[in-house]
This record gives C-alpha cells, sequence and structure tokens, in this order.
C-alpha cells in the first residue's frame, strides 16, 4: 500500500502517516488538542475532489467514519447528517422520506462537508448552491469547542461558516433544508455556437436547468437541459432523453481524471467571457481538447460564497492530467479578472487576499471571523495564508 495520499486528480500528495479518522466527536476533540500542543497544522479532507493544495504533511483528517442521517422531520423537510456523509449516500435516504436536495452539481461523490466548504454547486438561473440549502451547522473549533450555527442563532457566523473552507472549525453535522422530492426530464441536443446564443436566454428563462459544453475540436455545444416532471418512474425515452428521480438524473460519472479551473462573473458578462476564453483556445491553445462548461447560479448571501450578492455564469476550463495545464489556466484566469471573477474554492486559481478583497465585499469580514474562531491558525497551510492573511 502507498504511503502517500493524494486527491481525485493526483495534483496534491501527502503523508498518509498522518491520516486520522476518528469514529465520534470526543476521538476528533483528541486529534486537535494532541495537533495543538504539537503545533501541528491539521486539515480535513472530504473525497478529495478540489483540486487546490487544501492540505497538509503535518495531520490530515477525514470523517468518513462519521457519517449518516441523524435525524428527520418530514414535516419541515429538515434533515440533519453527520458531515462525512458522501453526497450519493444522501439520495435514497431522503427520497425514502419524500424529499431531495433542490440542486446538486455534475457528480455526487463529494462528502456534504467538502461541498458545501467551497461552495460546490449546479445550474439553473434560479437555483443557488448546495450551501444555501444549510439551516444549521454543528463544527469543532481548533481548542475543541462545538458550536452550532444557524440564522436564528447568529446570521452572519452562519453566513460565514456555509463557504468556508474549513477555515473556521471542522465541521461535524449539517442540517437541510429539503424540497419534496422530484422527478426530473433530461433533454441533451448539440448546436452551433451562433445558435446556443441566440437561444440561452430563453433557455435559461424557460428551464429549471440549463446549461452547456462548448467543444473545442468540434466548435460545438453541447446543450442540456433538466425541468421537474410529473411522471412518478425511471424511463430511458431515447438516446437523448431520460426521466428520473433528481438525486439520480443530476450527477453524471466523470471517468476521465482532469485538472480544472472554473470563475463566476456576473450573469450579465457571462457570454462575452466564455467567447474571450473560446477565442483564446482557438487562437493560442487549440491542443486543448477539453471543454469548457458555462452554467448559471442564482445569488445568495454568504459572506464569500463565489455567487454572493450577484446572479452569475459560472464558466469552468479542463485539461487531462498528462497534460501541462499552469500556462492555459493562468491566461483563462486573466480573461476572468477582466470580468470581475470570483474563483471557485476548490479549483485551480492564483488569487490572494488582495485580489478577493477586490471582488468580494465582505471578504475583510470573513478573515476577522476566522480570526476569532482560530486565532493561532491551526486550520492554516500556506494556501489558505495567501488567501486569509496580509503578506
Ligand atoms: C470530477 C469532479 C466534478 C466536480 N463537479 C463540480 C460541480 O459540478 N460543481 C462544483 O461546484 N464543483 C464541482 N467539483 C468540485 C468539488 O465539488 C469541490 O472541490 C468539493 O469541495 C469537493 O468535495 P470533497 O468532499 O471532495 O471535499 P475536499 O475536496 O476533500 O475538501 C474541500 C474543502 O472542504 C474542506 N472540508 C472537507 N471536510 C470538511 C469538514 N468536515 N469540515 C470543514 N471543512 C471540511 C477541506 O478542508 C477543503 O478545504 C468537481 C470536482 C471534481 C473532481
Amino acid at each position: 500500500m502507498s504511503d502517500r495520499w493524494n486527491n481525485w486528480s493526483g495534483s496534491q500528495q501527502h503523508d498518509l502517516a498522518r491520516y486520522e479518522s476518528p469514529t465520534d466527536e470526543e476521538q476528533l476533540r483528541g486529534i486537535l488538542q494532541t495537533a495543538q500542543k504539537n503545533g501541528q497544522i491539521v486539515r480535513t479532507v472530504g473525497s478529495g475532489h478540489s483540486f487546490v493544495p487544501f492540505w497538509t504533511d503535518d495531520v490530515i483528517v477525514s470523517l468518513d467514519k462519521m457519517k449518516g442521517l441523524i435525524e428527520c422531520d418530514e414535516a419541515s423537510r429538515r434533515a440533519t447528517f453527520w458531515a462525512g456523509t458522501k453526497l450519493h449516500e444522501m439520495g435514497g435516504v431522503l427520497w425514502d422520506h419524500g424529499l431531495s436536495l433542490e440542486n446538486m452539481g455534475d457528480i455526487d461523490r463529494q462528502s456534504i462537508a467538502g461541498a458545501i466548504s467551497t461552495g460546490t454547486h449546479g445550474t439553473g438561473a434560479t437555483l443557488s448552491n448546495i450551501p444555501s440549502q444549510l439551516r444549521a451547522l454543528t463544527l469543532m473549533k481548533a481548542d475543541g469547542e462545538i458550536v452550532t450555527l444557524s440564522q436564528q442563532s447568529d446570521a452572519e457566523l452562519f453566513r460565514a461558516a456555509q463557504v468556508s473552507m474549513g477555515a473556521l472549525g471542522i465541521i461535524i453535522k449539517a442540517t437541510f433544508e429539503l424540497s419534496p422530492a422530484y422527478y426530473l426530464h433530461e433533454k441533451n441536443w448539440s448546436c452551433s455556437v451562433e445558435e446556443c446564443e441566440r437561444q440561452r436566454e430563453a433557455l435559461i428563462r424557460d428551464n429549471r436547468h440549463w446549461e452547456f459544453f462548448w467543444d473545442p475540436a468540434r466548435d460545438v455545444c453541447a446543450m442540456k437541459t433538466l425541468n421537474i416532471t410529473q411522471e412518478s418512474s425511471a424511463r430511458r425515452i431515447n438516446d437523448m432523453q431520460e426521466v428520473g428521480k433528481s438525486y439520480q438524473i443530476l450527477p453524471s460519472d466523470r471517468e476521465h481524471k482532469f485538472n480544472e479551473t472554473e470563475f463566476s462573473v456576473p450573469a450579465e458578462f457571462g457570454w462575452e467571457c466564455f467567447m474571450a476564453i473560446r477565442q483564446l483556445m482557438q487562437t493560442k491553445y487549440p491542443e486543448v481538447k477539453w471543454p469548457l462548461e458555462y452554467r448559471t447560479l442564482a445569488a445568495d448571501d454568504m459572506l464569500i460564497s463565489s455567487a454572493s450578492g450577484r446572479d452569475s455564469v459560472t464558466i469552468s476550463a479542463h485539461q487531462g492530467t498528462k497534460y501541462p495545464h499552469e500556462a492555459f489556466f493562468l491566461e483563462v484566469e486573466n480573461i476572468f479578472r477582466r470580468y470581475q471573477g470570483r474563483p471557485h474554492w476548490g479549483k485551480v486559481h492564483s488569487y490572494k487576499k488582495q485580489d478577493l478583497k477586490k471582488v468580494y465585499p465582505e471578504f475583510e469580514r470573513f478573515c476577522q471571523i476566522r480570526d476569532q474562531f482560530d486565532p493561532e491558525g491551526r486550520f492554516l497551510n500556506p494556501f489558505l495564508r495567501g488567501i486569509f492573511c496580509d503578506t
């Protein structure tokens, strides 16, 4: 067995000897207290599906053994899970209670805590990211103290903790407000970029979910819409259409490994920004065969969520793990900078605190709260110091 741990894409690797999997809160507290005594950094891992250096050779904590449903109240449509639960372990359990997540991203392999901590989102102009579905969070701070935050208990701290990259504490429980269980009808088709531009406003308006992948090799857009249907059984209509339970239709499989960068821009700049990146790829990076993904995301009120205070379009660029991505991603990032881009917290970017303050009105406030929660910086590795601290 390898003595190294690595993230999904293989871009981050660490010492497996320092990998801890507590089974309960007492064990977790013990790990944190030992780390505090030894002056070690502690970073939590969910499913390791982020592409950035979130981790450490000091202590990596996994909550894989703290998972499952804790309680569910069907009347208020609220359910509380242990934070190590994977998204794909929630769907069937919730369905049995007549409930579903309001929206999901492209995959369901992430842990609850990992998905919420980076603001993971799907598509849909009226739908916000996964942490927007939270109503309460329980965290363990670096000294072992447990705090439960909600809109009622302290709205500002809750808005900070919803997207916080593990920088405030280790999330141990999460309470969601859910939708009544629903079936989705998925439609797929291809069209030219010009056709996509002509149709896009109507598609955004008329569908619960719309997105496209632009294929640089063929200069074609692979379009997808999803809408709630009153049908009540899964069926494949043809190669391009199917009906199924929401938690089975929303996520897809991602067989091939890649690295990814993604930014959100104000919705009104989305198309222009996409066209600028398409031009960059056609003129300077014709060898990149991986697609651009274009999605919509409704505004929310979290302090450092990528859609904080603004309806957004998110655009992501990919490159296969066998090929270098650094120069390409940096040039894509420079285009995003022209459009007030905010990085996806789990995907490759080079933003530092001074860049982030320009695009997040409440960034400084988040840094103050982080400082109150973790004054010793127990949860800060060098990457996160660059994000949250003045250099
Ligand atoms: C194939 C693939 C597809 C993806 N699709 C999408 C998509 O459609 N939409 C989208 O928005 N993103 C997408 N992502 C990005 C992904 O959703 C995020 O990077 C997400 O954070 C990964 O969840 P994870 O459980 O793997 O968390 P990790 O990557 O392991 O961790 C992410 C962050 O959460 C923190 N964390 C984890 N557990 C805890 C905890 N218990 N307490 C406090 N902090 C914690 C970590 O310290 C880290 O800062 C995709 C990534 C991949 C590889």
